[in-house]
């Protein structure tokens, strides 16, 4: 390993292209300030934390995040814990997902505090959540009154099939994506359907806050693009891979600051404030636009990415 310009310059091992040699991007995580690194293959595209951070470290990061997201403002942590706002997310996102798909046993993978599978169960799914934190499942309880299992989508049965199934904001958690995409494809049914969704590095958000983007977490192992998370679902077996705009996201307004925030005089003096407070980011903002509308023509304002894949019949 060699310094160059206060970045570390190292070989590394893409999970969907080989080896490649990357200079590595040093970021303070948006919550916690954990210090993490980020490298982008330059053959694919692919964006990782290199090294990641041990599976115990991880673990403990999220469990403190679960734990904390009462007391921070942060809307990053909102979807943790306030009930109204988790209710009308899961909602949109059951009506979509009704209106595209067949079927009622539905599986969602690292569901969280259980608004997804209360809100599907009360649409008339057979649904059942996963979740690997304790923190999770405690808040289900006592959020929703759901019981979500303590597992791993690698965990449940092989006889288990559904006819979707469906992770949102799990995948970039994990170490290692292909092993839950193939595990995924082998517990759909023909015909059944896959839904991710995730952040999307490629987008201008991300381009204009650069290390500030508030997805920079410790947690968050893998940020995919369009194109990359294609590719990954391509080669677990999926077809008929389709992107679609979101109905819902982490970004909606909190119903109960409704009134505050849909205004256009606050959007206004938002918009205002946060130039004083940061002015370089705001002088960067035409050019940044500029620039983004003409790497990624299609998805320069897509914040989240949201994927449909389907198993042939
Ligand atoms: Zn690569």
């Amino acid at each position: 390993m060699k310094k160059i310009q206060g970045n570390i310059k190292t070989l590394i091992e893409c999970p969907l292209c080989g080896q490649f040699e990357a200079t590595s991007k040093q970021i303070r995580s948006h919550i916690g300030g954990f210090p993490i690194s980020i490298v982008e293959c330059p053959l694919c595209g692919l964006v990782f934390q290199h090294p990641q951070p041990t599976q115990e470290k991880g673990t403990n990061y999220f469990n403190w995040r679960y734990k904390t997201s009462n007391r921070g403002k942060s809307q990053v942590n909102m979807y943790l814990s306030d009930r109204e706002f988790c209710s009308q997310i899961s909602h949109a996102r059951i009506q979509w997902i009704r209106s595209i798909t067949n079927g009622h046993r539905f599986l969602d993978v690292g569901t969280g505090n259980g608004a997804l599978i209360y809100a599907a169960r009360e649409a008339g799914f057979e649904a059942t959540g996963l979740d690997l934190s304790q923190q999770a499942i405690f808040k289900a309880k006592e959020m929703f009154g759901i019981d979500i299992r303590k597992a791993d989508i690698t965990d449940i049965h092989a006889d288990e099939v559904y006819d979707i199934i469906t992770s949102f904001g799990m995948i970039e958690h994990l170490r290692d994506p292909f092993e839950f995409l193939k595990t995924a494809y082998n517990h759909i049914i023909p015909g059944g359907t896959l839904i991710i969704e995730t952040m999307n590095y490629n987008s201008m958000l991300r381009l204009l806050l650069d290390k500030r983007w508030y997805f920079f977490l410790y947690d968050h192992l893998f940020y995919f693009t369009p194109e990359t998370l294609k590719i990954f679902l391509e080669r677990s077996g999926f077809i008929n891979i389709q992107i679609h705009e979101v109905p819902h996201s982490a970004n909606v307004t909190l119903p109960k600051h409704n009134t505050k925030t849909t205004g256009i005089l606050f959007k206004l003096t938002h918009k205002i404030k946060y130039a004083v407070y940061h002015p370089f980011i705001a002088l960067r903002y035409p050019l940044i636009l500029k620039t983004a509308k003409k790497m990624w023509p299609q998805d320069w304002k897509r914040e989240i990415l949201l994927f449909t894949a389907r198993k042939a019949k």
